[in-house]
């Protein structure tokens, strides 16, 4: 086993994960990393954070060069893999390259998708999933008087926190009735909408955009569907993202919203497995969900090495946990609220709050801005083996951090509830 060679094809967050968990664990064949984006690979999330004000590239850097020398490890940068041949078990690179593999692990990631909107094609037109993007918008974001962002997820929510800091006018423009509806419940996306209205950030609701207007080769606004017209200088679209699948299809693989796992995190062909963004791993109740966030990237690269180097079969199994800063506040999502039924407030002052989501009667989710210490409290607890019931968090006095505290000797309800 440990002298296979494994080809992985992306070289991002799960890409680099794996490569490091292989050789912890002990694999001594060839790795071989292949990227098509240039140089180091890096992490994503300050993209739309620090380095916009900071800039600096090398603290986004996940591993030195000297680390792939000293673990061997082959990193080919801006070289796209183009084909998979499964009989052969190679790789062919667009440079005419052929890369045998006895594993291959496609961490292929996602890219952005752009709405039906007529217009923009200009470079006051950007969008943000690279290092490249970040750098064209970090340089255009010193003399933007009006940045219009298309799109009130998390990534649309902390650049405009970061324009607003930087002294922009912001308005953020979200086709549904709420922000970030996808991810988080109707309390969090009050409690950060008014917030950012507050910060001085303009956001409409339902506000569809139909057009990017343009006039003598620059932006000029966007056009709403209704007709509105709003004038801007700079316009991110930040609409969401698909997964990198062709890839794995074009080989034969099932790709239904990523590209299909089982618990193991293989493909139906034993040889291949994905990991990260671009993978559709078995959820709760029979599902099976893609998670765009750092931990399942790490979590499942970690899981994978352990197989693929000791041949465990074990299942899959992280609690899903993410994060995203947005000016002032911290939010933090340990859980999916996607299949929560019920949610509560449990605590709420100005800058914070905690939520939980209940699945029948069991906690599913705990969102906590500002509130790190509940967080962590929250994954431990939807760890746990014996699920958290409503009852026993009532007793507690929803004290989580206690009640997470109790699970490492005998449960101690008079701490919990004192
Ligand atoms: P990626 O990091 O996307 O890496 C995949 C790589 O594969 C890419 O470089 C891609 O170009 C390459 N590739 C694709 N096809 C090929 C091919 N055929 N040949 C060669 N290479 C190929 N997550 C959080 O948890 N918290 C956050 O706060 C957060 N903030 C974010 C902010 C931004 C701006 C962005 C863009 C993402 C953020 N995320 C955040 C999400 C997180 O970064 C991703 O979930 C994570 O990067 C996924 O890692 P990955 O390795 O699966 O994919």
């Amino acid at each position: 086993m440990s002298g296979e060679r494994i080809v992985i094809v992306g070289s991002g967050q799960a890409a680099i994960q794996l490569a490091a968990s292989l050789r912890q664990e002990g694999h001594e064949g060839p790795i071989t990393l292949i990227g098509d984006e240039p140089g180091l690979p890096y992490q994503r999330p300050p993209l739309s954070k620090g380095y916009m004000k900071e800039g600096d590239p090398e603290r986004l850097v996940l591993k030195p060069q000297s680390f792939f020398e000293r673990n061997a490890i082959t990193l080919c940068d801006a070289t796209r893999v183009a084909s998979i041949d499964r009989a052969a078990r190679t790789v062919a690179t667009d440079d005419g390259a052929t890369h045998g593999y006895d594993q291959l692990v496609l961490a292929t990631g996602a890219r952005n998708v752009r709405p039906p909107i007529a217009g923009g094609t200009h470079s006051d037109v950007v969008e943000l999933r690279t290092l490249a993007h970040a750098e064209t918008i970090r340089r255009r974001l010193a003399d933007t008087r009006h940045a219009i962002v298309v799109g009130g997820g998390f990534i649309g929510l902390e650049f405009a926190a970061m324009a607003r800091l930087a002294g922009a006018r912001v308005t953020v423009l979200e086709s549904a009735d709420r922000l970030m509806a996808r991810a988080v419940s109707p309390a969090i996306s009050d409690f950060v909408l008014a917030h950012h209205r507050a910060a001085g950030i303009a956001i409409r609701l339902g506000a569809k955009v139909a057009r990017i207007d343009d006039e003598a080769e620059r932006v000029v606004g966007v056009t709403l569907a209704d007709g509105t017209g709003i004038e801007g200088d700079l316009v991110l679209v930040a609409t969401g993202v698909a997964p990198n699948g062709e890839l794995a299809a074009a080989a034969g693989l099932v790709v239904a919203n990523g590209i299909v796992v089982d618990e193991t995190l293989a493909t139906g062909d034993p040889a291949i497995s994905a990991i990260g963004d671009c993978a559709s791993v078995p959820g709760p109740l029979g599902t099976h969900l893609r998670l765009e966030s750092v931990q399942a990237a790490m979590d499942q690269a970690r899981h994978l090495a352990k197989r693929i180097v000791h041949g465990t079969a074990a299942a899959y199994h992280a609690v899903p946990w993410f994060w995203s800063d947005q000016g002032a506040l911290k939010l933090q999502i340990a859980g999916l609220t996607s299949g929560a039924d019920r949610f509560e407030t449990i605590r709420q002052e100005e800058l914070v709050t905690v939520i939980i989501g209940y699945r029948d009667g069991q906690l599913a989710s705990v969102e906590t801005i500002n509130a790190p210490g509940e967080h962590m409290a929250a994954r431990k607890l939807l760890g746990r083996e014996a699920p958290v019931g409503v009852d026993e968090l009532r007793d507690s006095g929803f004290d989580l951090r206690a009640l997470a505290k109790g699970q490492a000797g005998s449960r101690d309800r008079s701490v919990a509830s004192a």
